[in-house]
């Protein structure tokens, strides 16, 4: 047996020996999934299968990256190279630049990215004359998207009277028109968006049966990470693209679905048996990511949903430590537990910053993290949130290479027609958008015939135009001599972009002046790569493809050491020796927006499951008792995920004493809701740090006048344990009134069974729960 396969246990060498036919691995985290996928592709070239026929379907492109870099060990690196491997989007984008001409795009269409999207369909809106307060650009971008991704096209759309009335009822009975205009103006443009790269390819294999057959016949394996996640569009693609050899090898784990928001579907995993024949059923039950304590901790959430395929996971690695569970007052301060922890640790067990992650469920709970970690000076990176290939001055430039490649790219155009300035106005713009919907055409089309054309615009304002598009064109015929960073160089200096920042002076001009650099630093880099590929030429659109699909996740090459902050649905198949849950809190995490079904907030247990099982050695799980939503100050309540990990897998950090209060309150006059005099009343005289002094009851009771929400008997558990007894009347939060019906367990452990009024007998843990003695 060949040496590789020793690298595997006995349940996963199965799937990966599995002969021809569909095979489905469904298994918890961290029990080798994506590893079997790996070892599948390096077996099937092992045993003679062109590497040309196979097509890998993962999450990220680092992901695939990764897997390649695996294989290429395994089996060679020559081989690998003819692999088709990474994201559905890339590489469909790949197949539509092959094909895409038989729907009428142009081999170098533009992908508009979500900004791009909404961009267009605002300007759609206000050309209609729509109240944009009721036809919001952002909902109805959402909208026609999830259209999309349910394979709804305009005509579909017009053809389904339950789809029309609902936006009629919901007072946007032009949202078709909307959706109408949107594709014919992205058409035109020679543009697809993200979900037009899934749409347009299933529109491509249905409509042109030679096309399938063409790609039904090269990639007679198809292997796909994360099953749970794919779309109807993406089931779709992939049941099509198998439906003649059927080596088709999926994998996935239902308890990690957390994207069915954006469409993705769980019956996909549940109907793969019916979908094809003789399949394959293969499970893995050995974790070998986690302690076994994270492990049991994580099993013992995703228990509490009801909705779930039955699943082992096990672990025979160390017991570990417990999972730590720390509450602050602020999260201000939240954010500086997690940076001193992370220092602590560094120092103590000598890590790298690379192995510690912080995970949160929105992107907005990342800026006190980072506050905190910039004055630890630790370093970290952001994934996701604003990515740099967003920002406005990234996007001028790109917007200028976009029209060298395709000048029919609308979204491109109006971005820099008069960006920096050069006297073409808004009320120009409009004209030409006009004269363009009128006639079909571009805008740059619009203007390259502009003297044939009877249009209002001053002959001054014409010449301008004129120049503009003579500009664009001098550009494309350098292209056709140079790479990419030449160009884009040549671009920055001659269009007055780098002038621009530069004479802005201010140090957010600077900044962005810097940003450009970057970005040609990292044009300059993309292109020496590419110079050691075969198949490469480094050009400019290659470059721009690269960065229309680029995740953060994907420009992390590795090789700089630092903290990794991110969401945790981005999270998902990493994993982190150290990993931090923050904000765990009702209202976030489950989020407010997804406790009105019992699905939705399965959804969200799945996601904590998620976020737990990221961790290797240590989870940490901190909430905090005020935060700033919505530009107020709000009491918030720990999460409900808190009290459903099984007791005995965690540790609660955070000693319920009022020094630590008082010290609390400190933090939480950075939001000025503290009167100072008064906390200057109860500092204690001594010297003694705040933090481990208890105050008197004297100093207690002039807290607890501050502010009554940081100290209400609700919250301090110190009260309700000594109050609490059989027989005791009390009130909680959500439950409502009750009867305690029983006592048991001691400090952190004790627990009060409660007979609520409203039928239910439930047992909370004292330590977090909101309870009040009536
Ligand atoms: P997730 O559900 O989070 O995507 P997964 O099931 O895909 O997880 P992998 O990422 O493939 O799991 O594996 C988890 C970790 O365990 C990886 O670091 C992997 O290298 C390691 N691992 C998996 N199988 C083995 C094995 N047989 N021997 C040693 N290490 C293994
Ligand atoms: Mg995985």
């Amino acid at each position: 047996m060949s040496s590789f396969l020793d690298e595997l246990n006995d349940a996963q060498r199965d799937p990966v020996l599995h002969k021809d036919g569909p095979l489905m691995v469904i298994a918890g985290a961290g029990s080798g999934k994506t590893r079997v996928l790996t070892y599948r592709i390096a077996h099937l070239m092992e045993q003679g299968v062109d590497s040309f026929n196979i097509l890998a379907l993962t999450f990220t492109n680092k992901a695939a990256r990764e897997m390649k870099k695996r294989i290429a060990l395994i089996a060679g690196s020559s081989e690998t190279k003819n692999l088709w491997m990474g994201t559905f989007h890339s590489v469909f984008a790949k197949l539509l630049r092959f094909d895409g001409d038989k729907l009428g795009f142009p081999s170098n269409f533009t992908i508009y990215d979500t900004q791009d999207s909404q961009r267009l369909i605002a300007s759609i809106i206000k050309e209609m004359g729509l109240d944009k307060d009721i036809y919001k650009y952002k909902q109805i971008q959402n909208r026609i998207s999830s259209y999309k991704n349910s394979l709804i096209t305009v005509k579909a759309y017009f053809q389904n009277p339950e789809l029309v009335e609902a936006d009629a009822m919901a007072k946007r009975p032009r949202l078709g028109e909307i959706y109408q205009n949107y594709v014919d103006r992205c058409f035109k443009a020679g543009a697809m968006d993200f979900d037009d790269l899934l749409l347009r390819t299933n529109e491509l294999l249905t409509r042109f049966p030679e096309v399938l057959m063409k790609y039904q016949d090269r990639f007679r394996y198809i292997l796909v990470d994360e099953y749970q996640d794919t779309n109807h569009s993406q089931y779709l693609i992939v049941k099509a693209l198998s439906d003649r050899y059927q080596n088709i090898c999926v994998v996935g784990d239902d308890a990690q679905s957390i994207y069915s928001f954006r469409g993705a579907n769980i019956n996909n995993i549940l109907n793969f048996q019916k979908d094809y024949d003789n399949v394959g059923m293969y499970r893995l039950e050995q974790n070998y990511r986690s302690t076994k304590n994270i492990v049991n901790a994580a099993n013992s959430i995703i228990a509490k949903n009801k909705n779930q395929l039955e699943k082992v996971v096990w672990t025979s690695n160390d017991e570990g430590n417990k999972i730590k569970i720390h509450r602050s007052i602020t999260d201000a301060e939240e954010g500086r537990y997690v940076a001193s922890s992370i220092f602590e640790n560094k120092m103590q067990q000598q890590m790298q910053n690379g192995e510690f992650a912080v995970l949160y469920r929105t992107n907005s709970q990342s800026r006190a993290i980072e506050d905190a970690l910039r004055k630890r000076d630790i370093p970290y990176r952001i994934y996701g949130g604003l990515s740099f290939y967003q920002r406005k001055e990234i996007k001028d430039v790109l917007a200028y290479l976009r029209m060298i490649i395709n000048p029919k790219d609308e979204e491109a155009l109006k971005r820099v027609i008069n960006f920096p300035a050069r006297g073409i106005g808004q009320t120009t713009i409009d004209k030409l958008i006009v004269a363009a919907n009128h006639y079909g055409r571009s805008i740059f089309e619009v203007i390259e015939h502009l003297k044939k054309l009877d249009l209002k615009i001053n002959t001054g304002t014409k010449r301008k135009l004129e120049d503009f598009v003579t500009m664009i064109k001098s550009f494309q015929i350098m292209n056709e001599g140079s790479d990419a960073f030449t160009l884009a160089e040549h671009v920055a200096k001659k269009t007055g972009l780098l002038l621009e920042f530069k004479k802005d002076g201010t140090p957010e001009g600077i900044a962005r002046m810097e940003n450009i650099e970057e970005l040609l630093n990292g044009i300059k880099d993309f292109v020496e790569g590419q110079k050691e590929l075969a198949d490469a030429t480094g050009g400019l659109s290659e470059f721009l493809e690269d960065v229309a699909l680029a995740t953060d996740l994907d420009k992390d090459t590795g090789d700089d050491d630092r903290v990794a902050l991110m969401t945790i649905h981005l999270a998902k198949g990493l994993e982190f020796p150290y990993v931090y849950v923050v904000g765990m809190e009702e209202d976030l995490f489950p989020s407010a927006m997804s406790m009105n079904t019992r699905s939705e907030l399965e959804e969200e247990r799945r996601l904590f499951y998620v976020a737990l099982t990221r961790a290797e050695k240590q989870a940490f799980l901190t909430y905090t008792q005020n935060r700033y939503r919505w530009g107020k100050l709000i009491d918030a309540e720990p999460s409900r995920f808190l009290e459903e990990i099984e007791e005995q897998y965690v540790e609660n950090l955070t000693p319920v004493n009022d020094g630590y209060r008082y010290k609390s309150l400190i933090d939480a006059d950075i939001f000025g809701e503290v009167d100072k005099s008064k906390l200057r009343q109860i500092k204690p005289k001594n010297g003694t740090p705040p933090s481990i002094q208890k105050p008197n009851e004297n100093q207690l009771r002039k807290l607890r006048k501050l502010k009554p929400q940081l100290s209400s008997p609700a919250q301090n558990t110190n009260t309700i344990d000594s109050n609490l007894s059989e027989g005791s009347l009390v009130n909680h939060t959500r439950f409502g009134r009750g009867t305690v019906l029983k006592i048991e367990g001691i400090g952190n452990d004790k627990k009060a069974e409660i007979k609520f009024e409203k039928g239910d007998i439930k047992k909370l843990l004292l330590r977090f729960a909101k309870l009040e003695v009536l």
